[in-house]
């Protein structure tokens, strides 16, 4: 009998249910590229005011709303000030300097908010001899720096501090959702004075496809002209759309538990004599450990060895490096699969 494989990759492995599958089936549709998709339109103005902005964009994928949004908040030849891990930097195939003639510079921070100072020590003012800042981008959850949700007790100063220097503020909030249920309080409240913020809805919501930007009027005028030059307009769109307003009406309400599971699943882990894992830092669906070298296995790459015996017991997961392996829950995940995975990898050698 074969086992059905328990996918802990990413939580953008979630297939749409039965309710998003009728949305999707009867959706009104127009011509979105002509502003008449009403389902689209829906989204938009759904998404905006969930989020406190005047307007979004419907754009398919978070990169590009990522990058729609960051060529609007810095001009060609400035510097973006972020994270040294980053989405923006290290995931989007270079996209800031090869699509918008930006330059990324990386602050260092613990969890995946640089501090305040330093922050402040890295804004160079126009004419300087240096390369002035641009914006800032701050994400959140932070991805690869294990899902760690930010509150607006340091998120706010940084806000205020670009607004002093008059610089914009992009959010990666691909998962603003998690941040927001983890820390008891609203998205909006999470990005309220930035400039724009990009949110999934096919991540830990459960949409198949689809991300929205939200920004003011203004800027979202301008950010349909630059979706349709990176080719990102589309027609009957509603299809999707209507998939992405059950995703945010109802994805919400799924995500203390999926929380609930990695806690779980980082606490089961933490038992093990190989793996380096902190349970308390484990925020939202996100969970990265390390694993020591078997010993006499020399350095090697004990991450990738670790995650291919996982998957031979039915386990997916993603070695991140040599060393690091990530986790991520979602709700396809049931609290049995949730056991069924840990009991897998309790047989590993
Ligand atoms: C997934 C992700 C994105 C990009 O989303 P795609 O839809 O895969 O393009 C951006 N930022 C963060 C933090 C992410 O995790």
């Amino acid at each position: 009998m074969a086992t059905q494989v328990i996918d802990l990759r990413s939580d953008t492995v979630t297939k749409p249910d039965a309710e998003m599958r009728k949305a999707m089936a009867e959706a009104e549709v127009g011509d979105d590229v002509y502003g008449e998709d009403p389902t689209v339109r829906a989204l938009e103005e759904e998404g905006a005011a969930a989020l406190g902005f005047e307007a979004a964009l419907f754009v398919p994928s978070g990169i590009m709303g990522n990058q729609i949004g960051l060529r609007l908040a810095a001009p060609r030849g400035t510097e973006l000030l972020c994270d040294w891990r980053a989405h923006v930097l290290l995931y989007e195939v270079g996209a800031l300097a090869a699509l918008s003639g930006i330059q990324a510079r990386p602050l260092p921070s613990e969890d995946g908010l640089p501090a305040l100072e330093a922050f402040r020590a890295a804004i160079v003012p126009r004419g300087d001899y240096r390369v002035p800042t641009g914006a800032i981008a701050l994400e959140n959850t932070h991805n690869v720096a294990g899902g760690r949700a930010f509150g607006r007790d340091r998120i706010g100063p940084i806000v205020e501090l670009a607004r002093a220097a008059g610089l914009p503020v992009h959010v990666d909030g691909a998962r603003i959702w998690n941040a927001a249920v983890a820390l008891g309080t609203t998205p909006a409240e999470l990005v309220r004075g930035a400039t724009s913020v990009m949110f999934c809805l096919s991540k830990g919501l459960g949409a198949p496809i689809g991300s929205l930007l939200c920004s003011s009027r203004d800027r979202i005028a301008e950010a349909v002209e630059i979706r349709r030059q990176l080719g990102g307009a589309m027609r009957q769109v509603g299809v999707v759309a209507a998939a992405g307003r059950v995703a945010l009406r109802r994805g919400p309400e799924r995500l203390a538990a999926d929380h609930a599971h990695a806690r779980r699943i980082a606490e089961a882990l933490a038992e093990r004599p190989e793996v380096e894992i902190d349970p308390d830092v484990v925020d939202t669906n996100i969970g990265i450990f390390a694993i020591r070298p078997r010993q006499g296995a020399g350095e090697g790459a004990p991450a990738r060895d670790w995650g291919a015996r996982a998957r031979a017991a039915g386990v997916l997961l993603s070695a991140l490096d040599d060393r690091r392996v990530r986790f991520v829950t979602h709700r396809d995940l049931s609290a049995t699969d949730v056991e069924e995975a840990l009991r897998r990898l309790g047989g590993l050698a």
